[in-house]
Formats: C-alpha cells, sequence, structure tokens
C-alpha cells in the first residue's frame, strides 16, 4: 500500500512550475489495522454469547420473583434489562463497524420500495418515543419510490439515527421524520427538538467513540459507535449525510441516496408471484 503526498513548486512569483509527488509505503499501519479490527471482532464474538445468556437469566429471574419481592425487583431488574441491553447494542455496533473497515462485509442491494423501510422503523421507534412523551410526526413523500439497499444494514443505521433523536430530545419533545425526491436522488430528514450539539463537536460526531461531554449528556448512555457505523453504512450505500444543528434547539440529520431505477409495475407482479 501507497500514500501519496503531492505538492505543487512555485516560481518566486507564485507560478507553478511543476509539482513532487512522495510515496510512502504503509503496508505496516495497514497490516496494523488489520490486527486491530481483527482482535476488537474476536472480543466482541467472545463477549456477546456469555453476555445474551445473562439478559436471558435475567428475564427468567423476572417471572421467577417470589410477590412481595416483585415491587422493588422490577426497579432493580428494569435497570438490569437496560444495562444489558446497551452493552449489547455497543457490541453489536463494534463487531459490524470492524466487519465494515476490514472490507468483509458483502452489501447485498436490492431495490426496496422507500416507504416500506420507513414504515417497518416507525413500528419499532414509535413506543420508545411514546414511552418518554415525544410527538413523532412521519411525513412520507406522496410519490412512490424504490432505493438499491442491503435491508438489514440500511435498517441498523435508520434505526441508530432515529434512536439518537429520541436519545437526545427531553420529554414532550417533537421528532419529525420526512422523506423527499429531487434530482434523482432520495432524502430521509430526521429532524429533533432535542438539545442540540454545538459547532465545535460537530465536525467530530461521526469519529469512533466520540461522545459530546457537557451536562446535558452527562446522564445519557452510549458509545460514541453508532454515528461512526452510520456514516460507512450509507457511504456503501453510494449516499451521504448532512447535520445541521443548534445547542438548545435541535438537530436535523439529512440522508441522501440515489435512486434505483425500478420498473415498479414488474416488482409488484413479482411481489405478487413470491
Ligand atoms: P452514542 O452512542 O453516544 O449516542 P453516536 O455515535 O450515535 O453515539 O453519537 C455520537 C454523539 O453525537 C452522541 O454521543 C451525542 O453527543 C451526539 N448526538 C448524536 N445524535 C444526536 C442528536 N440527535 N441530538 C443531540 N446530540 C446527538
Amino acid at each position: 500500500y501507497l500514500r501519496a503526498h503531492c505538492s505543487p513548486v512555485r516560481s518566486s512569483g507564485g507560478g507553478i512550475l511543476g509539482s513532487v509527488t512522495v510515496f510512502e509505503d504503509i503496508s505496516t499501519h495497514k497490516e496494523i489495522d488489520r490486527m486491530k479490527s481483527d482482535f476488537v471482532a474476536m472480543v466482541a464474538h467472545e463477549l456477546k454469547a456469555p453476555l445474551a445468556s445473562i439478559e436471558q437469566m435475567i428475564y427468567a429471574l423476572q417471572v421467577d420473583c417470589p410477590y412481595e419481592a416483585l415491587h422493588s425487583c422490577n426497579a432493580l431488574h428494569k435497570r438490569m434489562i437496560v444495562r444489558t441491553r446497551d452493552l449489547l447494542q455497543l457490541i453489536e455496533n463494534l463487531l459490524n463497524l470492524s466487519k465494515l473497515e476490514s472490507g468483509t462485509v458483502i452489501f447485498r442491494l436490492e431495490p426496496v420500495r422507500g416507504h416500506e423501510i420507513l414504515a417497518d422503523i416507525i413500528d419499532i421507534v414509535t413506543p420508545q418515543a411514546q414511552s418518554k412523551g415525544l410527538q413523532l410526526d412521519y411525513k412520507p413523500c406522496p410519490h412512490d419510490w424504490w432505493i438499491n439497499v442491503d435491508y438489514d444494514h440500511l435498517r441498523t443505521a435508520f434505526l441508530n439515527i432515529i434512536s439518537n433523536a429520541v436519545k437526545y430530545t427531553p420529554e414532550g419533545g417533537r421528532i419529525e421524520i420526512a422523506t423527499s425526491l429531487a434530482g434523482g436522488q432520495a432524502c430521509l430528514v430526521v429532524r429533533d427538538s432535542g438539545i442540540g450539539i454545538g459547532k465545535d463537536d460537530l465536525p467530530h460526531i461521526f469519529d469512533r467513540f466520540f461522545r459530546v461531554k457537557g451536562k446535558a449528556t452527562r446522564h445519557i448512555t452510549g458509545s460514541g459507535l453508532g454515528l461512526a457505523l452510520v456514516k460507512s453504512v450509507v457511504e456503501a450505500h453510494n449516499g451521504y449525510i448532512d447535520v445541521q444543528s443548534e445547542p438548545g434547539v435541535g438537530t436535523a440529520f439529512s440522508l441522501h441516496f440515489p435512486l434505483a431505477e425500478v420498473d415498479a409495475a414488474a416488482m409488484e407482479k413479482l411481489a405478487a408471484v413470491e
């Protein structure tokens, strides 16, 4: 592996006379990166199985709890379940991210109706939003549209963005999910009325393990891996992601994807046969 550094050579008047290119051999860095990714994947994989069985045991304990102990038990159990679920989510994100970075993930892209993916996700996040007293509005674009996606990966990415909106919006706030089409692209905007992100932190939120530090985020748990994963997945779909935010006002993430050229009528017939 070679990395090229190119710089112009200028005359005393500032005109460009030529350029110098220096090639650096980065094979060792690449090898170390690969070993790090393999190590993370191995550790994450080993952690996942025991944690998943601990989660099952916690559920079982809750059922077997004697009636008189149920009240105090429940509060503790709920916290154990939430913390275990957080850990499993962290491990899942670590595994997915290290797989994506090592280039071992094969994306199987197939045309899917945009509204179908979103309807599935709205079903999952609606109870999360309701439990926090958040108003969740879905404004789908009136036209039918299709994109080429790896359904499981894209679903995880969308879920990360929308779950963040729920997580970082205080009770009684509002989340709007809207889709639109323009210039051969589909755009998904997730806008929240949450705590927002300061302009110094904004350029770093897609970095691995980055979390905004401050009073507003101190009690919110997370790993700082979700958005790094979202960015990798969106880019693997030939898309891109933008963010706008203002502290105390809210945040809007926009995800753009090229539209799939699909013979919609033919797809309908195929679906009917299946
Ligand atoms: P985490 O697991 O910490 O939520 P993410 O990678 O998903 O990690 O996000 C990185 C950081 O970006 C978060 O820790 C949070 O500070 C900030 N962030 C992400 N989404 C939002 C949002 N909708 N509103 C405010 N801050 C956000």
